[in-house]
């Protein structure tokens, strides 16, 4: 990599490129129109499920998931990130095959994970590695490690477009508050990322999709696991709070009262929609685009999930000039 890394969008993604690139020795700055963690990355489950994935380009990707956290969390301390193993049941009659970091467990065992549950269901798929991050927590303590070695940070600062030189190498960025220069542009910036590319002639093939976070008032202990059932996926995120990734407010509340004691007193305190960045396929968008010299695009879905493998991979290929094969799948030009 030649010149300065300008990571374009401070979610969960574009925090992890840079606190990884920035403790790798490059000279990273890090740039989004609001602050933060303040884009999907606010509205997310946050769910951290990397077991069960058999199949698909990002497959053995999302295997090392949980693994790059717990390294995170030794680099990091205090990641605020829990291991609570998840539960899923409901979405087939009969008990699928347990996946990769999966056991099938019956509803005694259930009901030993899930004391509140009225109804344990005859079987479940446990997780016991799994677990959940406090999504802007994670993305905050990533932007403060990135700044610790050496990163500048600019937040509220919108950028416009990337710029290129006469012979069409990346040469920076036009920001609402001036131009800033690099020779390497990360994109990292959730949906938005599309129309960043789409003056450069590059199509990068994703969409906002939109999900609902519900949040909840609840009584202290009342959820234990991450749930995933047909209603919802649940999760304690505080002694007296709930969030909900899930449809329709009414129904997920009656949801919730119904299949736990102790809910009746459960009230909605907040719906708010987030727009996760969709590639077009569902798989994630990493790499440099060619016919770009110095642009790279991060857009992904699941990213929470992702994120810690994400970042450490983004910088090492930028930083090192490798092509690491865990990336591989995960290429523009499969488009
Ligand atoms: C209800 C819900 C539940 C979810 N559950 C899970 C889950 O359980 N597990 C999981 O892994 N994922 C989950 N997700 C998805 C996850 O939240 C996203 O994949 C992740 O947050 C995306 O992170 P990001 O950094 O790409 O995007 P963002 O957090 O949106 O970050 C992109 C940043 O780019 C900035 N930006 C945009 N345009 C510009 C510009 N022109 N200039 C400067 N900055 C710009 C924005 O301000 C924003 O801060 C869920 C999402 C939702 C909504």
């Amino acid at each position: 990599m030649s010149g300065g890394l300008v990571v374009v969008g401070a979610g969960i993604v574009g925090a992890s490129v840079a606190y990884h690139a920035a403790r790798a020795g490059a000279d990273v700055t890090l740039v989004d129109a609001g602050r933060p963690g303040a884009g999907v990355t606010a509205d997310s489950f946050a769910w951290i499920g990397a077991s069960g994935v058999r199949s698909g380009p990002a497959a053995a990707l999302r295997a090392t998931a949980t693994d790059e956290y717990h390294r995170l969390e030794a680099e990091l301390p205090g990641l605020p990130v829990t291991w609570s193993g998840s539960l899923s049941w409901g979405t087939t009659d009969v008990a699928p095959e347990a996946g990769p970091g999966q056991e099938i467990v019956d509803a005694a065992r259930v009901a030993a994970l899930e004391p509140a549950l009225r109804q344990p269901p005859e079987w479940a798929v446990w997780a016991p590695d799994d677990g959940a991050a406090d999504s802007v927590g994670v993305t905050e303590r990533l932007v403060a490690g990135a700044r610790a070695h050496g990163a500048r940070v600019c937040p509220d600062t919108p950028v416009t477009a990337v710029k290129r030189d006469a012979t069409g190498r990346v040469v920076g960025v036009e920001t609402a508050a001036g131009p800033l220069s690099g020779g390497t542009v990360v994109l990292a910036a959730a949906a938005a990322t599309a129309a960043l590319g789409a003056p450069l002639g590059v199509r990068i093939p994703v969409d906002p999709s939109p999900a609902t976070l519900f949040r909840f008032s609840a009584p202290v202990g009342l959820v234990r696991t991450v749930v995933n059932n047909l209603d919802f996926d649940l999760r304690q995120v505080a002694a007296d709070r709930l969030i909900a990734a899930a449809d329709s407010p009414e129904r997920t509340l009656a949801a919730v009262r119904s299949t736990f004691h102790g809910a009746a007193n459960v009230e909605l305190l907040s719906a708010r929609v987030g727009l996760r960045p969709m590639p077009a396929d569902g798989e994630p968008i990493i790499g440099p685009v060619t016919g770009v010299p110095g642009l790279y695009v991060a857009v992904l879905h699941a990213a929470v999930t992702l994120a810690a493998a994400v970042g450490r991979l983004v910088a090492r290929e930028l930083i090192d000039d490798t092509a690491e094969p865990l990336l591989a799948g995960c290429r523009l030009d499969r488009f």
